[in-house]
């Protein structure tokens, strides 16, 4: 039986999934959140709550964990590189704050010979004037975006001008790619050349959100193999630890294209619980604690349905659902309009 406790930052819906899967291993875990609220204090052994920035709050937290992880990549890289001085941070904190600026993100990806879509740097409004080739576009802040938060679509630079657009923050500018489709690969690295890998999992968003993940995704064999591929090159640069999502587009010639990458569990491997018999959020706590990799199994295919908002009402009123359905409740205190409320896997 292993002794280890893992802290966890961040108490969203990740962090409990992540909770969750440690409790079957006898992994404890102590989440630290800056919202007294976080739906993980529901599934942790322990909860500590203050601001990603308060010494004191951090030192109780680090004092009670034998290792830390984290659920979301907006966090002070300060905050990891000084936890890192006293309990091992994974991934490192240097891999966090690489994926945390859009640019750099980009920049890394690049330089792998990994497709990307067009971008450029964003100081000042004047800066999209000469830009006409890189519309129509997105414009997104270089950190903190999710959920399409932080994203406006410009068709021609006159846009801009009914846009109130800060730009004390910094800015990237995308091309807009004519999508076909979107999938992601979800994989964790234990250590050199030790991978779980999953197979390429097909997203539909609206507006900019996630709705729905299926396996298997409807993609050709060139696409299926390079997908895979180009995650095991971005999880083996990175030296990463634990689990890791490669975000790609597809366009209408079939050109494949590394969208975004997220240090963490990912929304899209939801259905990784049900569909396989060791979940992403299971792999995550097996590879950052050092744990037993067990190779991945698929158990069937499956749909997943993120509840946003006001439709997780319908189903916290369901009696009953069907053998192949799992919901999943992420307990959150208020119902906001978009808010990933909960949802359903159906094994398929
Ligand atoms: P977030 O950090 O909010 O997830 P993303 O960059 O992944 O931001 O954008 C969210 C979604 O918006 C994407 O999954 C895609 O559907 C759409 N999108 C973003 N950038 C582009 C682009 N350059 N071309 C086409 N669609 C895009
Ligand atoms: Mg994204």
């Amino acid at each position: 039986m292993s002794e280890i406790t893992l802290g966890i930052i961040g108490g969203g819906q990740l962090g409990s999934m992540l909770a969750i899967a440690a409790k079957k291993l006898n992994v404890k875990t102590v989440v630290f959140c800056d919202d007294i609220d976080a739906p993980a204090q529901n599934f942790c052994n322990q909860f500590v709550t203050g601001s990603y920035d308060n010494k004191e709050k951090i030192s109780e937290f680090i004092n009670q964990v034998d290792l830390v992880t984290y659920e979301f990549e907006n966090i002070p890289y300060e905050t990891l590189n000084e936890i890192n001085k006293f309990k091992p941070v994974l991934p490192k904190p240097s891999v966090n704050r690489l994926i945390q600026h859009r640019l750099a993100e980009k920049d890394f990806v690049n330089k792998l010979n990994i497709r990307t879509t067009r971008y450029v740097s964003i100081e000042k409004k004047s800066d999209i004037d000469a830009l006409e080739d890189f519309l129509p576009g997105i414009l997104k802040t270089t950190t903190l975006g999710y959920d399409g938060k932080g994203q406006y679509p410009i068709k021609s630079s006159e846009d801009l001008n009914s846009l109130n657009i800060d730009f004390s923050k910094g800015y990237i500018l995308e091309k807009l790619v004519k999508l076909k489709k979107e999938i992601s690969i979800i994989i964790t690295r234990f250590s050199n050349n030790k991978y779980e890998i999953y197979e390429p999992i097909e997203n539909t968003h609206e507006d900019q959100i996630l709705k729905y993940s299926k396996i298997p995704a409807e993609i050709n064999k060139k696409i299926f193999n390079q997908s895979k591929d180009w995650a095991m090159l971005i999880a083996e640069e990175l030296k990463y630890v634990g689990t890791l999502c490669v975000e790609f587009f597809i366009d209408r010639n079939d050109n494949l294209y590394v969208n975004e990458i997220a240090p963490r569990v990912h929304n899209s491997g939801h259905l990784t619980i049900n569909a396989f018999n060791v979940s992403q959020f299971e792999n995550h706590i097996r590879a950052v604690c050092g744990l037993e990799q067990i190779p991945l199994k698929k158990i069937s295919n499956a749909k997943m349905m993120n509840l946003l908002g006001d439709q997780i009402t319908h189903y916290r009123n369901m009696q009953k659902f069907n053998e192949n359905e799992f919901f999943f409740d992420y307990l959150k205190k208020d119902i906001k309009e978009k808010r990933k409320m909960g949802h359903i896997t159906t094994l398929v």
